[in-house]
């Protein structure tokens, strides 16, 4: 999926990202291909029978970018534009995010080429299922531990989850997270992604020093990560001056009430119609002045046309890929700090790792414990991210896949290459 008036391969993007960084690092060139290209990339031809008895063939994908930290790790969208190219780029991110993070995770990242807003609920379930059965030798607890993505929920994983148990002849909960939590899901999951970006969001506030109390926020998308960031920097004293989804933008120079707004949406689906802030043009939402911009939506939206227009001290990158290289370029010249989306929207898979945890031993954490813990994950990486970025005066994306890279080469290193 991409943003508008560009054309740029979503791969290319992360591994131009991927080649700034391994510049500035003294690792063997031979071993940078080996950690940069996606060790297995599987196509699938999904036959469904559809309600009215017809059949059809789906493509999906499954990318295995890396499994050398540990088992893959990365959602699964349904998408009618998802691409290869696409699912290789996101499982890429997966194994870099994860890195940076530190937990013991490599990176994958699944897809199928479908439309679900024309599907009914029984097509997609039979869809899934087919999907998890061709992958059955694939994925696994131990192996590579599907998530919820674009367009997919707590309900598909449950159908991956019964699946994948079906075939095993046992309860198998470990081998996809982002679960209901009646069945195995952590407490905090759903909030976790925007909560991440909040904590990213107050250590980059703090370092420039800049108060949270009426610190102007921008959100464009409105959805999982958007809204949940949105509703917790606003309980932090932020004022979120500008909201925008698929279908238009809102503005509120005093700041946007989050809490009802989240009461329209729920009934209406979109933030369009809210009766509390002035309409505002979609185009102007990500140039709208302010001190963070959130993107939370879509890949490749901060272009290189629109990069310059941008008045933010900071962008903190909700979604995945959001910025292009032209304008990771733009924005470092004009000292515009960007906090990377491997390090920025990493709570979710962070806490997907404590639910494969709390599966495996089998005892559930109290929601505080949950966050208590997410906290000091992001606090860290934040810091250690930012600390390479001084070392080598260069940008927080850079000094975050500096570091990825550095932990995937160390541990293929010590384990050497299998032969
Ligand atoms: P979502 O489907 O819940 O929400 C997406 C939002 O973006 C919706 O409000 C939609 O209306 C809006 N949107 C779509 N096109 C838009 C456009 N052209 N202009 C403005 N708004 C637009 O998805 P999500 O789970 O919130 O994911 C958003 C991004 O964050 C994706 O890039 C995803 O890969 C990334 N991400 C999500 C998670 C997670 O845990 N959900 C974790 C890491 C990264």
């Amino acid at each position: 999926m991409k943003g508008t008036d560009i054309e740029i391969s979503t791969f290319e993007n992360a591994m131009k990202q991927f080649d700034d960084a391994a510049k500035l690092l003294h690792i063997d060139r031979g071993l940078l291909e080996v950690i940069k290209r996606p060790r297995r990339s599987i196509i699938l031809e999904l036959p469904v029978t559809m309600d009215d008895g017809s059949h059809r063939l789906f493509v999906g994908y499954r990318v295995q970018h890396s499994i050398i930290r540990g088992p893959g790790k990365g959602g699964i969208r349904f998408h009618p534009d998802t691409t290869l190219d696409e699912v290789q780029a996101l499982a890429a991110w997966m194994t870099f995010k994860c890195a940076v993070v530190g937990i013991p995770f490599g990176g994958a990242k699944g897809g199928i080429r479908c439309d679900p807003s024309k599907m009914s609920k029984a097509e997609l379930e039979r869809l899934t299922r087919r999907y998890t059965a061709e992958l059955i030798d694939v994925i696994g607890p131990d192996r590579d531990i599907p998530a919820p993505d674009v367009n997919t929920d707590e309900q598909v994983m449950a159908w991956v989850m019964d699946t994948y148990s079906m075939h095993h002849r046992r309860t198998e909960t470990a081998v996809v997270t982002g679960k209901p939590v009646i069945m195995g899901g952590s407490l905090g999951r759903r909030e976790a992604t925007g909560r991440g970006v909040q904590y990213c969001v107050r250590g980059m506030a703090k370092h420039l020093g800049l108060p949270m109390k009426g610190l102007e926020v921008v959100v464009q998308g409105f959805g999982n990560v958007g809204s949940v960031a949105a509703r917790l920097l606003a309980k932090d004293g932020c004022r979120i001056v500008a909201v925008g989804d698929v279908h238009g933008a809102l503005y509120k120079r005093e700041g946007i009430d989050i809490e009802a707004l989240l009461k329209h949406t729920a009934k209406q689906k979109t933030i369009v119609g809210f009766k509390g802030a002035a309409k505002l043009d979609l185009e102007k939402l990500l140039t709208t002045k302010c001190d963070v911009l959130i993107p939370a939506a879509l890949e490749n939206v901060i272009t290189g046309k629109i990069a310059p227009n941008i008045k933010a001290k900071f962008v903190a990158e909700g979604a995945n890929g959001p910025t292009t290289p032209e304008a990771d370029k733009i924005l470092a010249k004009r000292h515009i700090y960007v906090i990377p989306d491997i390090l920025c929207n990493a709570g979710g898979v962070t806490v997907s790792y404590f639910e494969w945890v709390q599966d495996r031993i089998g005892y559930f954490w109290e929601e505080t414990e949950v966050n208590r813990r997410l906290e000091l994950i992001m606090d860290r990486s934040f810091h250690e991210v930012l600390a390479v970025a001084e070392e080598y005066k260069t940008t927080m994306r850079v000094a975050a896949f500096m570091l990825a890279i550095r932990r995937v080469a160390d541990v293929i290193n010590l384990r050497g290459l299998y032969a």
